[in-house]
């Protein structure tokens, strides 16, 4: 079966482009492959990730032009989820809750105040609130607390819980409504892809496809099919599992706690279920594992062919864990995930959050929490932030940490625009409707350019 353009992963990316093609093109002979009976089972799934709507406003690592790119990409996420709901009603997608960042003593206190002037500048709805008001929004802030403590909040609305993995459908089934030609292979693993001339060979265990042009969403697993045809050579990955831990409902909305600077990982949160806001979560914890799939033990082959046995890989995971900030967390966090001695670690954590929170009131949530590909860029033996995209000859692969699924759409948006291209400009873009419904007038570049991916090279 030959496709203009295949698709490779069904999670929220892979859906994100599946959709973004079909509403917003005139291309019709487009194809997904994911490997698993359903969309949205490996890091888009509701027990897989923390399920913020990350705009950037909260995050206290992020930098004002990193803040920017994903409100813009999270502004595209929050118009569709809206826009369903006002078309379909409540169909579970989302949660709003009011959203907070929360500063615990001096030190915390002035970095937050410092940010305030240019993040309150682009994020309009952003408040910075005292004691008083923290109290009245979320009392067990407050309750246990020193008094003495300094306290200051930087606190918003819009604070959207997301079920990624209930997202990833609403796309598929729009992008099937609006192109009933797509075809969509579940259950069909990809084994290899290879180059025939101009076009991709893509090997899977129920067949093979041919396509003109490739786009890779594949999670971690994009790297490794990157490798296999000679792009990325120079990045490896450091899989870093997130667990959680559960509690009654103790938060009425989201609270996150000052984020190292150093460390690409959320800080930890608690955070209202999706699907139960009866229950609160709290983490994620970082723990570095050897799968590039969490509770995929077959994967452990593939995550060493990914991240590669020459010595250039090791002498980055030593230089990075050779950094005592990050030694300690890494320690700290392997620490977390063990029986008896991790809850009590933990709670401690949580009591950041939460003072009164007792012990018995939390438990490790089981099989819960998946693992964010952290590019580690072997050039600089550092760690990225953030997602990778990687551009090949008529492919592309997107490695999707956090908040790779805020940004799905916004990297759907780069992905269609390249797709045009490797498709000779034989099909078109509709991107003023595209702005028009889903970017936020005032964030429209005036010339309508991409904004640059975070990774973006060809070899
Ligand atoms: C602990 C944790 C917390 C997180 N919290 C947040 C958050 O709050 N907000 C946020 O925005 N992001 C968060 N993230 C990141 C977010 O979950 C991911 O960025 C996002 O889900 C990535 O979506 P994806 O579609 O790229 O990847 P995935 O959802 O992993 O989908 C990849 C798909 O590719 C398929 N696939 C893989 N190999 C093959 C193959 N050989 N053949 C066919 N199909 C294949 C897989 O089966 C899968 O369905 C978090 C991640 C973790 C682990």
């Amino acid at each position: 079966m030959k496709h203009d353009v295949i698709i490779i992963g069904g999670g929220v990316s892979g859906t994100a482009l599946l959709y973004t093609l079909s509403k917003y093109t005139n291309l019709k002979n487009i194809g997904l492959i994911e490997k698993y009976s359903d969309y949205g089972l490996v890091n888009s799934s509701p027990r897989m990730n923390s399920q913020t709507l990350h705009f950037g406003d909260i995050e206290t690592n992020y930098t004002i032009e990193k803040a920017k790119k994903v409100k813009r990409y999270a502004d595209m996420v929050k118009n569709y989820l809206e826009h369903e709901k006002e078309v379909n009603g409540d169909e579970g997608l989302f949660l709003k809750v009011p959203k907070m960042v929360l500063a615990v003593g001096k030190d915390q206190v002035k970095t937050l105040r410092d940010r305030y002037p240019s993040f309150g500048q682009l994020f309009p709805g952003l408040k910075m609130i005292g004691r008083e008001e923290i109290g009245k929004i979320e009392p067990r802030i407050l309750e246990g607390r020193d008094p003495g403590q300094e306290l200051l909040a930087l606190v918003t609305e819009d604070g959207y819980t997301v079920d990624f993995r209930k997202l990833s459908h609403s796309f598929a089934e729009n992008a099937r409504i609006l192109n009933p030609g797509i075809s969509i292979y579940l259950s069909t693993r990809v084994e290899k892809i290879t180059r025939t001339g101009n076009n991709f060979l893509i090997k899977t265990d129920k067949g093979d496809y041919e396509a003109e042009a490739v786009i890779v969403t594949a999670g971690s697993h994009s790297l490794k099919f990157a490798k296999s045809l000679g792009y990325g050579k120079s990045y490896s990955i450091l899989s870093m599992a997130g667990s959680f831990y559960t509690g009654p409902k103790v938060l009425n909305g989201k609270v996150y706690t000052m984020q190292i600077p150093k460390l690409p990982f959320a800080a930890v949160h608690g955070d209202p279920e999706v699907n139960n806001e009866f229950i609160t979560r709290f983490g994620p914890t970082a723990k570095p594992i050897f799968f590039l799939e969490r509770y995929n033990y077959s994967t452990f082959w593939e995550y060493w062919k990914t991240f590669g046995f020459g010595i250039r890989p090791l002498l980055s995971i030593l230089k990075i864990s050779s950094d005592k900030v990050i030694f300690n967390y890494l320690l700290k966090n392997v620490v977390y995930d063990l029986p008896w001695i991790g809850k009590r670690a933990f709670l401690k954590e949580i009591k950041k959050i939460v003072p009164k929170i007792k012990l018995e009131e939390i438990k490790f949530a089981k099989r819960v929490g998946g693992t964010r590909p952290q590019i580690i860029n072997n050039e600089t033996k550092k760690l990225e932030l953030g997602e990778a995209k990687i551009l090949g000859e008529k492919t592309i692969f997107n490695i999707t940490p956090s908040p790779g699924a805020s940004t799905c759409l916004g990297n759907a948006f780069e992905d269609t625009v390249k797709v045009m291209e490797f498709l000779s400009n034989r099909f078109t873009f509709d991107t003023i409707r595209y702005e028009r419904d889903l970017v936020e007038p005032d964030l429209v570049p005036a010339d309508n350019n991409v904004i640059n991916p975070l990774i973006d090279f060809q070899h």
